[in-house]
């Protein structure tokens, strides 16, 4: 595990090969139907073409969050607008 002082080393994009750089990320989850989105997720995120990874123990306490009903319950609300997916128009 190669830790650097200023933060976590992510190594190379596993698509393109670019140096990944550690950004604080908001995360989306949809867990039995319903969205939830984790602030400010440490991840590696490639600048070049936007892959994203967590490490194994930010993962992990994803998980643990995702599981704590009572943080669930007093966290803020947002609203986000929903569309349908719908097909284009056929051209005349
Ligand atoms: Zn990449």
């Amino acid at each position: 595990m190669a830790k650097k002082r200023n933060g976590y080393d992510y190594g190379e994009c596993e698509v393109c090969n670019s140096h990944m750089k550690e950004e604080f990320i908001n995360q989306d989850f949809w867990i039995r139907g319903k969205l939830l989105v984790v602030e400010n997720v440490p991840a590696g995120v490639c600048p070049n073409c936007g892959e994203k990874i967590v490490r194994g123990d930010v993962g992990l306490r994803i998980g643990e969050l995702l599981e704590d009903s009572k943080l669930i319950a007093k966290a803020k609300r947002i609203s986000v607008p929903t569309i349908e997916f719908r097909t284009k128009p056929a051209a005349a």
